[in-house]
């Protein structure tokens, strides 16, 4: 186990949020995330993207449509310097309707099965890797995982539901601030020289 990642959620987090996007145009990159993105790449950092996708188990969309989406993800990432490891998704949901994929699993998040597959598949050390979301489902899977989490507080959680491993290690307004933390907490930027420094609220960690 040796090298690091930087797990990012898809939707809200690495994407506008949108309601179930089923065609490529509709992931839309937040912008500036290129540059932090790049750089913990460039010191060694896997990119990989983490994601709940129960739309499949729903029937609004199939794999392929998921693979052009993912394409153009990889696509608009490229462009602005970021080489895409991996993309890990799961596909169920207990009350889907598409038989093979309408079951309980343990890789729906806030399970860490992907994170444990993508550990095992690219050799990570989890405990070296951070996990960057925008719910608290996020957070619990990163931390279930051992690694440490960034919550991105930008509207996409709205129940709060507290518990064992839902404390986030930081949190940032957006993904850039939360880049940015990361950057700092790995000595790859200056610590409390950038202008972000004030939107950092450490709220704790629970390990
Ligand atoms: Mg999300
Ligand atoms: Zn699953």
């Amino acid at each position: 186990m040796t090298n690091r990642a930087l797990f990012l959620d898809r939707d809200g987090t690495l994407v506008l949020p949108r309601h179930y996007p089923t065609r490529p145009e509709q992931l839309v990159l937040y912008a500036d995330l290129g540059a932090p993105l790049a750089q913990l790449q460039a010191a060694g950092w896997r990119i990989i993207v983490i994601t709940n996708q129960a739309g499949l188990a729903h029937g609004y969309f199939d794999e392929a449509a998921l693979v052009q989406m993912h394409t153009h993800l990889a696509t608009q990432l490229l462009q602005v310097g970021v080489h895409l490891d991996a993309i890990y998704h799961c596909p169920h949901h207990p009350a889907g309707r598409v038989p093979a994929v309408a079951i309980e699993c343990a890789c729906r998040k806030p399970q860490p099965g992907l994170l444990l597959q993508a550990a095992a598949d690219h050799m990570l050390d989890l405990e070296r890797s951070w996990f960057v979301g925008d719910i608290l489902h996020d957070v619990e899977a990163g931390n279930r995982a051992g690694c440490r989490t960034v919550l991105v507080n930008n509207g996409g959680e709205t129940e709060w539901v507290t518990g064992p491993y839902r404390t986030p290690d930081f949190v940032a307004a957006d993904t850039v601030a939360a880049l940015h933390i990361i950057l700092q907490h790995e000595r790859l930027a200056p610590p409390g020289s950038v202008e972000l420094a004030a939107e950092i609220t450490k709220i704790g960690s629970e390990r």
